[in-house]
């Protein structure tokens, strides 16, 4: 079997949906499609619940109001057969008198109103799939998608309950919502905004898919972020750990913790483009036959903290200590570097940044800097010792680094500067590393 999951653009239109259509009906194998809500739908969700949040319910109907008629835009371009316009119709009638009503208890249905993008995307899907004579099974991602009491998703449960929903219905096509799950207190919950990925990879690993296909609106996972860097390219084949790295650290392309389901299953994820479906896009398998820096991202929202212990020497016990303070605030450490008297580490994360601060108080001097960014080297480092770090270290000879990390994992290596120096910094490391490296030598 087959996953492909189709992200907010693809199915942002009418004509994308047309195009999706297209590429699933093109492929004569078992699969399950997973889909995202279609682009901007749960921007309004999140808006229409922090509209009722602020008691602004007035506010709250007027989003519903506009995405009613988006919606009845969409279908009256998406079918022209009258039935099943009639059906389209009467979903989105229900559906939205549904949202209307929800809005009398707020905040016991936040999660209920963010699921509903990917549960009308589903069903518009599955009614243009009869418009095209095609039998598909609707499945209800609810019915199998569950996470416990710690976010984590249960993959046996995951497993046991898809494996038994599939035995059951033997629709070549198979059509789920990405991002939404149950919790344990068995209400309806996500897998975090951009959560679809995770849900093609949590199906994938639950089914041992042969393949996860990502289809996006760019050509594959590129050697630079193209929002920046002019003359990027797709990266054609990359490993699960290096494609981690990139995702982790700003890549925009993946969910980060969608590689963990396909790498722990063994399942090569393939990256293809919607809107440009002959390209090759980017395979990511187990495969470590490169050497060097394979591709660069970028991750904003930085913040660089200092602890500086109050004794000279670092003494033992000291990293323990600084490492409890952000257990206890549940906030994750992305890089570290130490010296004999000083630790710095970075998080991304500032809800309990001035908690935090305040106890790392106790154990040393502390000082911070908000607004850095982490620039991201992912590669294969582990033969190419010799010259590496020199060869990027080269490039930013005019960019001031405030951390650097290197060796933490053989795939990736982490520099930390200013946010007002990521651009120039991504674009030196593009010209030096891979530009100037393709040029043909003089003779
Ligand atoms: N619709 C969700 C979001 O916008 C999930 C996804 O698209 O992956 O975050
Ligand atoms: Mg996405």
């Amino acid at each position: 079997m087959i996953v492909f999951k189709f992200g907010g653009t693809s199915v942002g239109s009418a004509e994308n949906i047309k195009k999706v259509a297209a590429i699933i009906n093109d492929c004569n194998r078992d699969k399950i499609v997973v889909l995202s809500a279609v682009s901007g739908t749960t921007n309004s969700l999140v808006e229409i619940n922090n509209c009722l949040a602020n008691d602004k319910k007035e506010d709250a109907l007027a989003i519903i109001d506009n995405l009613e008629i988006s919606y009845n835009q969409l279908i009256l371009e998406l079918f022209n057969e009258e039935n099943h316009h009639l059906d389209a119709q009467l979903f989105i009638k229900t559906k939205f008198e549904e949202l209307r009503s929800l809005t009398n208890e707020a905040t016991k249905n936040e999660k209920i109103f963010l699921a509903q993008g990917e549960i009308i995307s589903t069903n518009l899907f599955q009614i243009y799939q009869k418009q095209l004579g095609n039998s598909t099974a609707l499945i209800s991602a609810l019915d199998f998608m569950s996470i416990d009491t710690n976010e984590e998703p249960e993959n046996e449960k995951i497993k046991t309950k898809l494996t038994a929903i599939l035995a059951n219905n033997k629709a070549q096509t198979i059509i789920t919502q990405g991002f939404i799950c149950l919790n344990p207190d068995n209400e309806v919950d996500n897998l975090k905004r951009g959560g679809s990925d995770y849900s093609a990879s949590l199906i994938g690993a639950a089914i041992n898919a042969e393949q996860i296909q990502i289809w996006t609106d760019i050509d594959g996972m590129h050697n630079n972020d193209p929002r920046y860097v002019e003359n990027t390219f797709p990266i054609g084949e990359i490993s699960f750990d290096e494609a981690a790295e990139l995702a982790y650290f700003g890549a925009k392309i993946l969910h980060p913790q969608s590689i963990i389901p396909a790498q722990k299953n063994n399942i090569p994820v393939l990256l293809k483009n919607t809107f440009n479906p002959e390209a090759k896009g980017t395979l990511i398998k187990n495969c470590h036959n490169s050497t060097g820096v394979r591709a660069i991202a970028a991750k904003d929202g930085i913040i660089a903290i200092k602890i500086k212990s109050y004794r000279m020497l670092m003494a033992y016990g000291f990293l323990n200590n600084v490492f409890a303070v952000f257990e206890k605030y549940h906030t994750p450490i992305d890089m570290i570097t130490t010296s004999e008297i000083a630790v710095s580490l970075t998080i991304d994360n500032q809800k309990y940044l001035k908690e935090i601060v305040a106890e790392l108080n106790t154990i040393g001097k502390v000082e911070y800097d908000t607004d850095m960014s982490i620039i991201c080297l992912a590669g294969n480092f582990s033969h190419s010792g010799k010259g590496i770090s020199a060869a990027v270290l080269n490039c930013l000879t005019d960019v001031a680094i405030r951390m650097i990390s290197y060796g933490g994992s053989q795939y990736n290596i982490s520099l930390l500067v200013e946010k007002n120096d990521k651009v120039r910094a991504l674009n030196l490391l593009n010209e030096g590393l891979f530009v100037q490296q393709n040029k043909p030598q003089e003779a």
